[in-house]
């Protein structure tokens, strides 16, 4: 057995579903008319977000995904990025949007950031669930943030520890038992 639980609630499946009906309204007024909005989910802890967040929208849109290597059983960051998975599709004149389950150092955003833009899409932005601004190491844009929250390390809707607690439909700082 695991000595971890997810021990605090920071956020309460009800505070995450009302901010993302609020992201999805943003998202879609930053893309007027009739414009296609193509979303690039970040694997894996951004799925519950993705799947969330596009049951808010009404805007034609499609989706991919995308994985980076993430951390290796720990809860710091190596501060090395690898590409795992790409996308299946090109990117070229499409009005694209990341949706990244956290932000930390900042360092998997800005490497995701880069190699898409050189894929020339029409237009490129963020949106993250999560982020930690005292823990970040570079300056990255990120258009839509759900929660800034502090420097402690959560599991939860999405986000795992050692692929442990990804069901959980809140958000949880990690505790010991
Ligand atoms: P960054 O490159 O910004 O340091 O880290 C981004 C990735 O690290 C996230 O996509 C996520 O996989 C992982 N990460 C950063 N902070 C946390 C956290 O508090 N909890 C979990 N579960 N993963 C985190």
């Amino acid at each position: 057995m695991s000595p971890f639980i997810a021990s605090t609630i920071l956020l309460t499946a009800e505070d995450i579903q009302r901010r993302i009906v609020e992201l999805a309204r943003e998202i879609e007024r930053d893309h007027p008319g009739d414009v296609e909005i193509h979303l690039v989910c970040v694997l894996k802890g951004g799925f519950m977000f993705l799947a969330d967040l596009i049951r808010r929208m009404q805007a034609r849109l499609t989706i991919d995904f995308i994985a980076t290597s993430s951390y290796a059983k720990g809860t710091t960051s190596s501060g090395e990025v690898r590409l795992l998975k790409d996308l299946d599709t090109a990117l070229e004149g499409r009005h694209v949007v990341i949706v990244e389950d956290i932000v930390d150092t900042g360092l998997t955003l800005m490497y995701l950031q880069d190699i898409l833009r050189a894929r020339a899409p029409r237009t490129l932005r963020t949106a993250c669930l999560l982020s930690k601004p005292e823990r970040r190491q570079v300056d990255v844009m990120i258009d839509y943030i759900g929660f800034t929250i502090e420097d402690k390390f959560v599991v939860g809707y999405g986000l795992d520890f050692d692929q442990q607690f990804r069901n959980l439909p809140y958000i949880a700082i990690l505790g010991e038992s």
